[in-house]
């Protein structure tokens, strides 16, 4: 695992939003993606007030630092 920052794809929600430079654990072999219960808790913060557009004209793109409620240093935790 090596830490990373990576873009999450919000593709179900309307209009398809995209959040960047998120802090995670990323498996080199496999890819996959650990976020620290901090990260994971406001990632849904972020999700619960994005609210609903009357239009939808392009992907709209978030900068996880810039959004996310806090500033505070996230300790990565490893699940394994
Ligand atoms: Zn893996």
């Amino acid at each position: 695992m090596e830490e990373r920052l990576v873009s999450i794809c919000l593709c179900d929600m309307n209009p398809p939003a995209k959040i960047k430079d998120v802090p995670a654990r990323v498996c080199t072999r496999c890819g996959e993606r650990l976020y620290s219960a901090d990260v994971a808790e406001q990632l849904d913060d972020i999700r619960d007030s994005f609210g609903t557009p009357d239009h939808i004209e392009e992907m709209h793109v978030y900068d996880f630092k810039r959004v996310r409620p806090s500033d505070d240093e996230v300790p990565i935790t490893t699940a394994n």
